[in-house]
């Protein structure tokens, strides 16, 4: 509301990372809008989202940031990454490709992002149980070694989504205050 922009106590910048196609956009979409798109229109150039949380009794504007179509790496420059606090590394649970490059993303991360930049690893798609390539326990397992939270979520089914930004957001927040 523009009530709350006036009034926000806090500013979060997080960002999307991940493969294409793993649901980035429409994760974003379904946070700050409660939309779906069942076509994969991949946009050109950087996009974000703002939402208004409440956190105990403060006021955050999560701006979240999206790749928008230059998930290749390296291709993303260090702008993007420039100020951000929290991030989600997507994949697929049904493209074991999208997990194993999980890896190389955090890479990323870890060069650009801040120190202790909160980083939730999130397995999207979990509404398609019949394809799923990478089973839940894999994407625990590497969190807990890597030292990240994790989720499962459906951007289609819209599970988990509000959780997924809200542990991030809620995370950043103690950090920070
Ligand atoms: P991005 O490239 O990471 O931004 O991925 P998109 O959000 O564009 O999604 C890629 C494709 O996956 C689109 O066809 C979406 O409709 C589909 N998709 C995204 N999230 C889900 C999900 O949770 N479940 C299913 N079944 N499909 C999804
Ligand atoms: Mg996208």
């Amino acid at each position: 509301d523009a009530m709350y922009d006036e009034e926000c106590d806090y500013l979060f910048k997080a960002v999307l990372t991940g493969d294409s196609g793993v649901g980035k956009s429409n994760l974003l979409s379904r946070f700050a809008k409660d939309e779906f798109r069942l076509d994969s229109k991949p946009t050109i150039g950087v996009e974000f989202a703002y939402r208004n949380i409440r956190v105990r009794d403060k006021f955050i504007k999560a701006q979240i940031w999206d790749t928008a179509g230059q998930e290749r790496f390296k291709a993303i420059t260090s702008s993007y990454y420039r100020g951000a606090l929290g991030a989600l590394l997507v994949y697929d649970i049904t493209r074991r490709s999208s997990f194993e490059n999980v890896r190389a993303w955090l890479v990323e991360l870890r060069e650009f992002g801040g120190e202790d930049m909160v980083v939730i690893l999130v397995g999207n798609k979990s509404d398609l149980v019949e394809s799923r390539e990478v089973e839940e326990k894999e994407g625990k397992e590497f969190a807990e070694k890597e030292g990240l939270c994790f989720m499962e979520t459906s951007a289609l089914k819209n599970l988990n989504v509000e959780q997924v930004f809200l542990q991030m957001i809620t995370k950043i927040f103690e950090i920070t205050s």
